[in-house]
């Protein structure tokens, strides 16, 4: 059983494109989610699909071959990616953030050399801040770029957890230019280090960049997260986003910008599977028996599921006010950070209660739920922990309340 989720307040063309990613969750994500998952593979004939059906575009101009739709329409087809696995949405989301920081920040030569190829899923892209003793505090990156003649710098330095880290051609890299800078964040560039994509050890024009192995994760597998390691990578001085005269040392300010779509992003993927959980929970509850009923009638269970539908709505909803506020062209710092945090939770909140409705069950690899149980926890720390949402959600709250 598959319940439709609800197309309140959605335009003709929202309605049709979630309709038709909703099928192909159902048909092509679902059903195969779990052999994926059990192997910890790549998932190459979904991935193929869904370079034929645009959905590596979605946000990028019809002038550079994608479908020029706004954010928000890009959450509700997240909503429905992740509904089937969150690993799949994966694959798209650092993507999409690279072609968000591109639309965004690069400069023309930039948009028409990557665009078009990106649109097409011909290359993908990655994004990297973390590093091995920094996530949350961004502004202690150890990684620098120094320059090294007229036309290349050379980077130096190993980044963590890059999501996409090993199968993309493009690494938007957040590193150190200026040292000395004070405060440091004046300091950052970002650079599009290119690569070969499924190589750990790069050589000729990319020699200096790997990709060691995968990390070996609790879920979210599939899609493979990996360290780099630059020694003497030299990346073109023209691969500054937004080239050398506009983009040096902006690098903070951009990937800030970029996390801010970023969170929106994930809090959509906590939508998704916050509803496939509901929609787990009440499917078993009205199968399993106990004490002369199906579970489902007894109110304690009825509780869990009035609490679990109630987040969902209420996560969708601040998702979609979040998405529509930056697509108007509105601040949406505060109110991305609150969709991420209450979306990201309820995710979890969700996928535990249905856990529990699944009783032993749950437990099993045989139902569905074991896996989300795994996933889950994940959108509690991607673009930012619930920690680091309640301090932008404070600071801002402060500066927009300053008496
Ligand atoms: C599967 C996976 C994929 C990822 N993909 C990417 C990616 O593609 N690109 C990328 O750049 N990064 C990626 N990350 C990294 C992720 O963004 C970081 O893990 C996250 O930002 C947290 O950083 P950290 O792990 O270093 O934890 P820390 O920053 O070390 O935090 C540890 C704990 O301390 C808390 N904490 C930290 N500072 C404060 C504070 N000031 N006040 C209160 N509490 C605080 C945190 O909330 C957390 O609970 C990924 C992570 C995972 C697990």
């Amino acid at each position: 059983m598959a319940l439709a989720t609800p197309y309140t307040d959605k335009t003709d063309e929202q309605k049709a494109i979630c309709e038709m990613v909703h099928q192909f969750a159902d048909e092509q994500i679902l059903p195969k989610a779990e052999h994926y998952d059990h192997e910890d593979s790549f998932p190459e004939p979904i991935v193929e699909q869904m370079k034929e059906l645009g959905l590596f575009g979605v946000t990028i101009p019809e002038e550079y071959g994608g479908m020029g739709l706004d954010l928000t329409t890009y959450a509700m087809i997240v909503e429905e990616l992740s509904r089937g696995w969150i690993s799949i949405s994966g694959i798209v989301n650092t993507h999409f953030i690279g072609s968000y920081l591109l639309m965004k920040f690069g400069t023309e030569e930039q948009k028409q050399k990557y665009l078009p190829r990106m649109a097409t899923g011909e290359i993908r892209a990655a994004f990297s801040l973390s590093e091995p003793e920094c996530g949350s505090d961004v502004q202690a990156i150890k990684t620098t770029a120094k320059k090294v003649d007229d036309t290349h710098y050379e980077i130096n330095g190993a980044k963590m957890w890059v999501t996409n880290g090993l199968l993309s051609t493009l690494v938007f890299t957040l590193v150190k230019t200026d040292p000395s800078a004070e405060p440091k964040y004046k300091g950052m560039t970002c650079f599009i280090a290119e690569k070969e994509p499924g190589v750990g050890e790069n050589t000729g024009e990319y020699a200096g960049f790997n990709v060691p192995p995968k990390i070996k994760k609790l879920g979210y597998k599939g899609v493979e997260s990996t360290e780099l390691v630059f020694d003497g990578y030299r990346c073109p001085a023209e691969n500054i986003l937004g080239g050398e005269e506009a983009g040096l040392n902006q690098g903070f300010v951009q990937m800030m910008d970029a996390l801010e779509v970023g969170r929106v992003n994930v809090a959509a993927r906590g939508v998704g599977i916050a509803q496939r959980a509901l929609e787990l929970a009440l499917k078993y509850s009205q199968e399993r028996k106990a004490f002369g009923k199906a579970i489902a009638q007894h109110q304690a269970i009825q509780f869990k599921l009035a609490d679990m539908a109630t987040q969902v709505d209420a996560a969708r909803l601040l998702t979609t006010r979040a998405a529509r506020l930056k697509d108007a062209g509105e601040r949406s710092d505060l109110e991305a950070g609150m969709a991420k945090l209450f979306a990201s939770e309820a995710g979890r909140f969700c996928v535990e209660e249905c856990f529990r409705i699944h009783g032993g069950y749950g437990y099993s690899k045989e139902y569905e739920i074991e896996r989300l149980y795994r996933d889950a926890p994940l959108l509690l720390i991607g673009e930012g922990t619930s920690e680091i949402q309640r301090m932008v959600i404070g600071r801002k709250l402060l500066q927009r309340h300053k008496i």
